[in-house]
C-alpha cells in the first residue's frame, strides 16, 4: 500500500492508502479528493472559501511525488508519500497548496535577493503529551508520568521511554530527526531536525508532526502542537533556523571582519524579520489560541526584537559563525503549517535584502521590558488585519492563497466569536 498524504491550508494531514498496482495510474492521472475538505473545520463546520463550497464541493487532484516516498517503519508494508493539490480542469497548483506557495516563493528568490540564493532551514518543534481521562470535557488531560522539567534526561522526564520510541519511530523515517529532550513543563518535549533546503525541511516538518501525533495515538495517547495547551504552563514553539547560501554553497550571513560576524545581507534580513512581523505572525501564529503563548518571561516571544544569542528576543542570533552562521527565528508555535513558516520566513526576509532594511541595535541583556521595542499582534484578529495590509509581503505569496487563508481564519474568528467559554461562566454567572 502507499499513504499518499498531502497538508492542507492549515497543515493537517490529508490522504488515502492505494493499493500498490494503483500508483502509475494516480501519478498520470492523480487521485481526486472533495475540495471541500480543506475547508472542513476540526469541528466539522465548512469553512466557506472560494472554490470549495461555493462551486459545489467539486474536486481537487492530487499527484505523489515519488521522490518523498519512504517506508512507514511502524506499518510494515506501507510506503508514505507525499503529494501535491492541482485544480483538475486547468492542471495549475490549487491556490491553497502549502507546497505550491512555498515553491513559488523560493523561485522568486533570486530576483528579490538580487543574486542566487538558497535558504538553508532546520526547524525544531515542541509539543506536550496527553493521556485519555473521562473526566475532562475533552476527554484528555496532560501526561501525569512525567515528573521533569528542562533537559531533564532518562526516567525523569520519560518515565515510560516515550521520547525514545519517538525518536526511533522518526529515525526509521528518515526525516533527519537529530535530538529529543524534555522541555520546561512536564509531558513537555522538543525534538530537533537538521537543516536542509527549504522544501526538504517543510517537509520533514509536516511528516514529524504527523508522526509524532502517530507514535503517540499507536500509545493510546494524544500529542499536541496546540501552542498554548494549559493555562498556567508555558507554550510550545515551532522555532526555525535559517540561514542563505550563495550559488558556491557558501554562508552570505557571515562576515568575519564585522565586530558581531554578520554580513550586511544578514542585517537586511534581520530587519525584513522584523518589519514584517505583524503580517508574519498571521501565519506562524495561525490560531486563536496561538496569542495566549506571547507573554513576558515565557520564553516565548512578546515584543518585535532581535539580540546576539539571547533568548528572550522574538528572533535569537545563534553564536556560531562560519559555515553556522544563522538566525534562529522564535516567532512561531507548532501549531503553524510548516509550508506556511518557511514561505513566509523566506518571504520576510528576502524582501529586507531587497529594500536593504537596517535594523535598529540588537536587545541587550533580558528582554520582555515592555517599551523597549513594539509589541506583536495581541490577537488573531490583529495579525490577519497587519497581513492584509502588508502589500509586499502579500505580493510575495500571492493574491489567491492571501484570500483562501484570510477567509478561512475569519470565519474561525467568527466560530470563535459565538461560542461561550467556560472561562466566562466562571467569571460572570456567579458574581453579577
Ligand atoms: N516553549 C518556548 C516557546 O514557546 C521556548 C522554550 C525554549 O527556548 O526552548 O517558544
Ligand atoms: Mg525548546
Ligand atoms: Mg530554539
Amino acid at each position: 500500500m502507499v499513504r499518499v498524504i498531502y497538508p492542507d491550508l492549515i497543515g493537517a494531514d490529508r490522504g488515502r492508502d492505494i493499493l500498490v498496482g494503483h500508483l502509475p495510474s494516480a501519478c498520470t492521472h492523480g487521485l481526486s479528493f472533495c475540495r471541500a475538505v480543506y475547508h472542513t473545520s476540526p469541528q466539522g463546520d465548512v469553512v466557506p472559501v472560494a472554490g470549495g463550497l461555493d462551486a459545489g464541493l467539486p474536486d481537487v487532484s492530487v499527484r505523489p511525488d515519488l521522490s518523498t516516498l519512504q517506508a512507514l517503519p511502524w506499518e510494515p508494508g506501507v510506503a508514505w508519500c507525499l503529494g501535491d493539490t492541482f485544480d483538475p480542469a486547468t492542471g495549475e497548483p490549487a491556490p491553497e497548496s502549502p507546497r505550491a506557495l512555498l515553491r513559488r516563493v523560493l523561485a522568486r528568490a533570486e530576483e528579490y535577493a538580487g543574486s542566487p540564493v538558497t535558504p538553508v532551514v532546520g526547524p525544531e518543534l515542541e509539543y506536550f503529551l496527553c493521556e485519555a481521562d473521562p473526566t475532562t470535557p475533552s476527554g484528555w488531560s496532560l501526561y501525569g508520568g512525567a515528573t521533569g522539567n528542562v533537559y531533564s534526561a532518562g526516567r525523569r522526564g520519560d518515565p515510560d521511554g516515550h521520547l525514545l520510541r519517538t525518536l526511533r519511530s522518526l529515525d526509521g523515517l528518515g526525516i533527519g530527526v537529530i535530538a529529543g529532550n524534555h522541555e520546561f513543563d512536564g509531558g513537555q518535549f522538543e525534538i530537533n531536525l537538521g537543516h536542509s533546503d527549504a522544501l526538504d525541511a517543510a517537509d520533514r516538518a509536516f511528516r514529524f508532526k504527523a508522526a509524532v501525533k502517530e507514535t503517540a495515538r499507536r500509545e493510546g495517547r494524544l500529542a499536541t502542537f496546540m501552542a498554548k495547551p494549559f493555562n498556567g504552563l508555558g507554550g510550545s514553539g515551532f522555532h526555525l533556523h535559517i540561514s542563505l547560501v550563495d550559488g558556491a554553497g557558501l554562508n552570505v550571513f557571515e562576515d568575519p571582519g564585522a565586530s558581531d560576524g554578520l554580513s550586511a545581507t544578514a542585517r537586511h534580513a534581520i530587519a525584513g524579520l522584523l518589519r514584517h512581523a505583524p503580517a508574519l505572525s498571521a501565519l506562524l501564529n495561525p490560531t486563536i489560541n496561538s496569542y495566549k503563548r506571547f507573554g513576558p518571561d515565557t520564553l516565548a516571544p512578546w515584543l518585535i526584537d532581535w539580540g546576539l544569542d539571547n533568548r528572550s528576543a522574538m528572533l535569537r542570533i545563534p553564536p556560531e559563525r562560519g559555515a553556522g552562521t544563522r538566525l534562529e527565528l522564535r516567532l512561531g508555535d507548532a501549531s503553524a503549517n510548516p509550508y506556511l513558516v518557511v514561505a513566509g520566513t523566506v518571504a520576510a526576509l528576502l524582501l529586507g535584502i531587497r529594500d536593504k532594511s537596517e535594523p535598529p541595535a540588537p536587545l541587550e541583556g533580558y528582554g520582555y521590558q515592555e517599551d523597549s521595542a513594539p509589541r506583536l499582534p495581541a490577537t488573531l484578529g490583529a495579525a490577519l488585519d497587519a497581513l492584509e495590509a502588508d502589500e509586499a509581503l502579500t505580493g510575495l505569496l500571492g493574491e489567491a492563497f492571501t484570500d483562501a487563508f484570510l477567509t478561512y481564519k475569519r470565519n474561525e474568528i467568527e466560530r470563535f466569536q459565538q461560542h461561550v467559554t467556560d472561562w466566562e461562566f466562571t467569571e460572570y454567572a456567579f458574581l453579577i
